[in-house]
């Protein structure tokens, strides 16, 4: 768990080299972010554009790329059997778990595309043509970390591999994956669709988060992420620098949540089931999550 937690530090510094933060040199952050991607099996370059699309469409009800709510209308049968504690047990483990894996692989929980879209595949409808090459390459790099997983297995052992990387792994996968979903979930925090979104809306639709002394180690990206959604080419050692400077401006604009991070996940889990067209507003393109199944 501890490798994990360190290994979920390399993961954000991974993170910012597919926002160009983290040298001056292009070419110098997509080798690093390649190779670092590579190594926790993620592809570089599919990772890098989707991502990129979370930030220019956050809190879209209809474009943003991931942790999009439902709408009422499209909440599944089943999601009323999973609205109690065992249920929320067993979603909680299958989203930490498997979730980065299924998100990459299946687009579990991300936007609908008018075919199925997956970030492996070079053709798929989430890139545009000259990005396709940089997808084989991503591609590349994952399966030659697979190929070299292999052979350490059948060097050592599978089970060597296991618990050398395989659990450590699982941790950053299941924190990065708690990180962003409470960084885009919370009961106070609106959706919008394109008659009243607009992109400083969505960057101040996400909310900065407590995870006591786990923020050091995760380089603030828990408690800095407001400021990362404005100026997302900035490294995260001015992130901290930032926020304090943007509180004031943004007065109660800047959102905070100091409830501690697995009682927050557990709330989230029961509250922010679905969303509903605001009621007082005319336009009704402003949503607010509901729980009432
Ligand atoms: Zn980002």
């Amino acid at each position: 768990a501890v490798q994990g937690c360190i290994l979920t530090g390399v993961w954000v510094i991974a993170h910012e080299c597919g926002h160009h933060a983290f040298s001056d040199y292009q070419l110098l952050d997509d080798i690093f972010g390649l190779v670092l991607h590579s190594g926790l099996l993620v592809p570089y370059f599919s990772w890098k554009y989707s991502h990129r699309r979370h930030h220019s469409n956050t809190g879209s009800l209809e474009r943003d790329e991931v942790f999009v709510p439902k709408q009422k209308s499209c909440i599944k049968w089943y999601s009323k059997y999973l609205n109690n504690p065992p249920g929320r047990v067993l979603t909680l483990a299958v989203t930490l778990t498997l979730g980065w894996p299924l998100y990459l692989a299946l687009n579990v929980s991300g936007r609908p595309y008018d075919r199925f879209a997956y970030h492996y595949d070079p053709y798929g409808p989430i890139y545009s043509d000259r990005e396709r090459l940089q997808i084989y390459i991503s591609d590349a790099g994952v399966l030659a970390v697979c190929y070299g997983l292999f052979r350490l297995a059948m060097a050592k052992g599978l089970a060597w591999v296991v618990c050398v990387y395989g659990v450590p792994l699982l941790v950053v996968n299941g924190f990065s994956v708690l990180i962003t979903f409470l960084q885009h979930t919370q009961p106070a925090l609106p959706h919008y669709t394109s008659s009243e979104w607009d992109w400083l809306r969505g960057a101040l639709a996400t909310v900065d988060r407590d995870y006591g002394i786990l923020n050091k180690v995760f380089h603030n990206i828990t408690d800095t992420h407001v400021a990362h959604h404005l100026f997302s080419t900035m490294p995260h050692y001015h992130a901290m620098e930032a926020t304090k400077a943007i509180k004031p401006i943004l007065g109660e604009y800047y959102r905070f949540d100091e409830t501690p991070f697995v009682k927050a996940m557990w709330r989230e889990a029961r509250e922010c089931i679905y969303v509903e067209p605001d009621q007082s507003t005319e336009s009704k393109g402003v949503f607010w999550y509901n729980n009432k199944l």
